[in-house]
């Protein structure tokens, strides 16, 4: 085997973040991974019809919608773009995907509470859910190791 990685597209320094803000990760596995041609990039928000920047939005933990800090309801992008990531997935027989912790799409064990008042809760984005579910793991750039551990096996 030889494993592909799905990779948040805002960890290669790309313009896609909600606050336009660049986000570059630097670890020496990213360069490898790149270098071996594994990285197959995605912004689940960007992909899903949302502008550059955009407006907050976190989910609420009543309803599980996500909702804009002035109260638009951008769930459908959200599964738009979570749909898109998988379809990705599925083409390149992805088994990874490294997404940014604590986004309401990327965030693999941790997201915002639903109150725009920076709190983070145990929980994942709508699109690290959708991938979870369809059997891919996603590791976040906390435990880069752990995956590193784990491509080309069995
Ligand atoms: Fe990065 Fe994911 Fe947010 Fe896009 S949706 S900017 S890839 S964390």
């Amino acid at each position: 085997i030889f494993d592909k990685i799905l990779l948040s597209r805002c960890f290669l320094g790309d313009n896609v973040r909600y606050n336009s803000e660049i986000l570059a990760l630097r670890s020496p596995l990213l360069k490898i991974w790149q270098q071996e041609n594994r990285i197959i990039p995605i912004c689940p928000e960007v992909a899903g019809g949302l502008s550059v920047p955009r407006e907050p939005a976190e989910q609420q933990p009543n309803s599980g919608q996500i909702i804009t800090i002035s109260g638009s309801n951008v769930s459908k992008a959200f599964n738009e773009g979570a749909n898109k990531a998988l379809l990705l997935c599925q083409q390149h027989s992805i088994r990874f995907a490294v997404l940014k912790e604590s986004s309401p799409s990327c965030g693999s064990t941790l997201i915002y509470d639903g109150s725009f008042s920076n709190t983070k809760i145990p929980g994942q984005g709508v699109t690290s859910v959708l991938l979870t579910q369809a059997g891919i793991r996603v590791f976040s750039e906390n435990n880069l190791d752990e995956l590193a551990k784990l491509l080309d096996k069995n």
